[in-house]
């Protein structure tokens, strides 16, 4: 707004000023009296406009730069300020009116920052996050609500819940809270192009402190791993039993026998006998495999490290496969640059080298070849296994470490294998903070290779 008086006073003088100049012209025909009454009149009007231009400059003109400021200040400009110099109560006003400002624009900054801060945090949390009106209208939403639908803000933003959010079981949960006024949560599961996700949805109403219904806050968690991991457990469960059920049925399907005097012969007995003495031999691995995993699993686990000597752990290794190479005749080497000496725990080490000679010596027809050469590259100390064996299809490789998995079950099971054995293995190798990692190809052998890093060991 313009000030008031600015205009009025001004046209005011002009006024006062023509009226002096047409008084002149008409003075220089007029009488003496009417001379003096007419100088009279002319000296008021001065006076009276300087007592007019005083009372606009002490008074209105601070009250309209005041009004301007104010306006300002309602408008959200909280750095205007009032400038303009003056005395007695305007100036107080002035002060006051100062004082609020700042205070306006300390309360923003505050403000901002609290925003800032409540944002940053929806938009780092792990949940997607929406919320919506009484309406329906959604106010906010997160990052992670955004990416679970790589979409962006202006896509939901000021649009009503239900013509923007697709998935009918989300709608379905807003629509239950405002309904019922408790939280409604299901569980959907969301295609993408990395595999499927599953997505918890919690809808929980917002009241206000007369406790009237304000809108909903929808929560979205993302339990994939969380499934995976109860499906991994629900598989494993599964296998165990399935493991365990074959040999048990051949054990008591063969001791019913022995039972029920069928073996009609000695020979028939004995050979009865010795399949169940393999079926629990089987079980008893099992069984060992399976504590050794959850041993090696367990939150509390703790290597036993000492200063180990790999050539002592070969040593102590090498008399059991080299039993079971002979029944093969598989040639067995063994080659070792220098000595070296690892801060590791050496009963799992020798664990690695049984289950990897083993397996090669297993997985390699006779009269092959399976070389356990131990050796350092930058900065790690490399244990490799080499067979000339049946070798391994590529699209196997990347699940050969899973529990239980096996190339050819049939073949594992006539070896006496468990499914364990390279599990154990990456487990064991994992906690040392080493590396594993198999090439192969099919009728030519396989190769394993583990790494442990230098500065857990050293050499001499
Ligand atoms: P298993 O007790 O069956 O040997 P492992 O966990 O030790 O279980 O090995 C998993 C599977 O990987 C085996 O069943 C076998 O199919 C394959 N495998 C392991 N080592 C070799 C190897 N040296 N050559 C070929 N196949 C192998």
């Amino acid at each position: 707004m313009k000030p008031l008086f600015k205009k009025p006073l001004s046209l005011y003088l002009l006024g006062v000023l023509a009226l002096l100049i047409v008084s002149g012209a008409i003075l220089s025909r007029l009488t003496d009296e009417y001379i003096i009454l007419i100088a009279i009149l002319g000296i008021e009007f001065i006076i009276l406009s300087m007592m007019l231009l005083y009372v606009y400059n002490k008074y209105l003109k601070p009250i309209s730069k005041a009004v301007e400021t104010i306006e300002e200040l309602v408008q959200g400009n909280y750095r205007a300020r009032v400038r303009y110099q003056a005395q007695g109560m305007i100036a107080d006003l002035n002060q006051n009116i100062n004082q609020l400002a700042r205070s306006l624009s300390e309360l923003t900054i505050q403000e901002e920052m609290k925003t800032k801060q409540l944002l940053t945090v929806l938009n780092n949390t792990e949940s997607g996050l929406a919320l919506v009106d009484e309406k329906g209208y959604l106010h906010l939403v997160n990052r992670k609500f955004l990416s679970l639908f790589n979409k962006s803000k202006d896509d939901y933003i000021g649009y009503l819940y239900y013509d923007v959010i697709e998935d009918e079981k989300i709608q379905n949960t807003v629509q239950e809270a405002f309904l019922y006024e408790k939280n409604i949560k299901q569980s959907f599961t969301l295609p993408s192009d990395a595999g499927d996700r599953y997505i918890e949805v919690v809808s929980a109403p917002i009241f206000n402190e007369r406790q009237m219904l304000k809108g909903a806050v929808i929560v979205l968690y993302d339990i994939t791993e969380l499934k995976q991991v109860a499906m991994m457990r629900k598989d494993f469960v599964a296998n165990v039993s399935h493991e365990l059920k074959t040999p048990i049925t051949s054990i008591k399907g063969f001791a019913e026998t022995l039972l029920d005097n069928k073996a009609t012969n000695k020979e028939t007995e004995n050979h009865f006998l010795n399949i169940i003495y393999e079926e629990s031999s089987r079980l008893q691995f099992l069984v060992e495999d399976l504590l050794t995993l959850s041993t090696l699993e367990k939150d509390d686990f703790q290597l036993k490290i000492s200063n180990t000597n790999l050539s002592e752990i070969v040593a102590d290794m090498w008399p059991m496969v080299k039993l079971q190479a002979e029944k093969k005749n598989i040639t067995l080497n063994y080659f070792m640059e220098k000595e070296y000496i690892l801060t590791a725990d050496g009963e799992k080490l020798k664990q690695i080298l049984i289950n990897l000679v083993g397996n090669a010596i297993s997985y390699t027809p006779d009269e092959g070849e399976v070389t356990l050469t131990i050796d350092e590259i930058d900065q790690f100390i490399r244990i490799n296994v080499k067979d000339t064996g049946i070798g391994i299809n590529q699209d196997d490789l990347p699940r050969l470490f899973e529990r239980f998995y096996r190339v050819d079950k049939a073949r594992s099971r006539n070896t006496g294998g468990t499914g364990l054995g390279l599990a154990i293995v990456k487990h064991i190798v994992e906690v040392h903070g080493g590396k594993i990692n198999v090439e192969s190809e099919i009728n030519k052998g396989s190769s394993f290779t583990v790494c442990f890093p230098k500065e857990l060991t050293f050499t001499n």
